[in-house]
């Protein structure tokens, strides 16, 4: 059963994957054998996580990229395929937070955390399907969050991101099984991320909160996000698309 889980030759693009939860699962699919495009803005990240991906003997890159932007998207996608000669996962992380509630929240934030969190997963996706499907199929892995089930005063705009990426999973899972493309979502519970360092700062009582509440009774590390990537973008899950799996230390089911 081991091949079932072997990803290599495999080509994998990352948004998001220079830091937190996306550098986990970057290195969950490096350790399975693929080669890995780490996309992201801030360049000095994005070389220290490719050094990361190369010293676990991974092939890896840095494209400079911000996913809001149509054509840089376009871009990102042509340099893989250059530099790697094709596309078969694509992982749409990346992400922010704007922490307001509903009632004054600008319209302008309002677009900034849709657009960073769930047009950019629209703009990737469409850019790496022709080919994904050049390459004989692909894989698909949207960031959800615990908040695209639930919702939170201080999170309006986030969650109705998070809420859509599912939906737009299960579209994308609809549309593209005939291209033998599986997409799936990952829904992290609470995660030690830079993302969460500040809203651990702005929302009193979080970090202990997060705690009462996880059966597991402790904070998610990026590393737990390894094995998930690894199975959603290998063989082992070619029969599973269109789901939003919880990674979440039991978050989801406490009642
Ligand atoms: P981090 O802040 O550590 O990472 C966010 C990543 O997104 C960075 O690598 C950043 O790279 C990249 N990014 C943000 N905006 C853009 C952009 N416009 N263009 C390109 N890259 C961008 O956060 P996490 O690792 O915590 O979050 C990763 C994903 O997981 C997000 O979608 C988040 O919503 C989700 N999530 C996180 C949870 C948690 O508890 N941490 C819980 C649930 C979901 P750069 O700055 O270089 O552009």
């Amino acid at each position: 059963m081991t091949h079932a889980f072997d990803l290599s030759g495999k080509v994998a693009i990352v948004t998001g994957g220079n830091g937190g939860i996306g550098l986990g699962m970057a290195r969950g699919m490096a350790e399975a054998g693929a080669a890995v495009a780490v996309v992201g803005r801030n360049a000095e990240k994005s070389r220290a996580a490719v050094d990361d991906l190369t010293k676990r003997g991974a092939k890896a890159i840095a494209i400079a990229c911000d996913v809001t932007d149509a054509n840089a998207v376009t871009s990102m996608v042509a340099q893989t395929t250059k530099a790697f000669g094709r596309v078969d996962i694509l992982v749409n992380n990346a992400g922010m937070s704007i922490r307001k509630p509903p009632h004054v929240l600008s319209l302008a934030e309002w677009e900034t955390v849709m657009t960073t969190n769930l047009t950019s997963a629209f703009l990737c996706s469409q850019a790496a399907y022709l080919a994904m499907k050049a390459a004989g199929g692909g894989k698909v892995i949207n960031i959800g969050s615990m908040l695209s089930i639930f919702g939170t005063s201080f999170a309006p705009v986030y969650a109705a991101s998070k809420g859509g990426i599912v939906q737009f999973t299960k579209s994308c899972a609809v549309a593209w099984a005939p291209d033998n493309i599986q997409v799936n979502a990952i829904l992290p519970g609470w995660i030690d991320t830079e993302l969460t360092k500040a809203a651990r700062a702005q929302v009193d009582g979080l970090h202990d909160k997060v705690l009462a509440r996880t059966p597991a009774a402790r904070w998610g590390h990026i590393d737990d996000f390894a094995g998930i990537a690894a199975f959603l973008a290998s063989p082992a899950s070619d029969f599973v698309t269109g789901t939003a799996i919880p990674v979440d230390g039991g978050f989801s089911i406490m009642g």
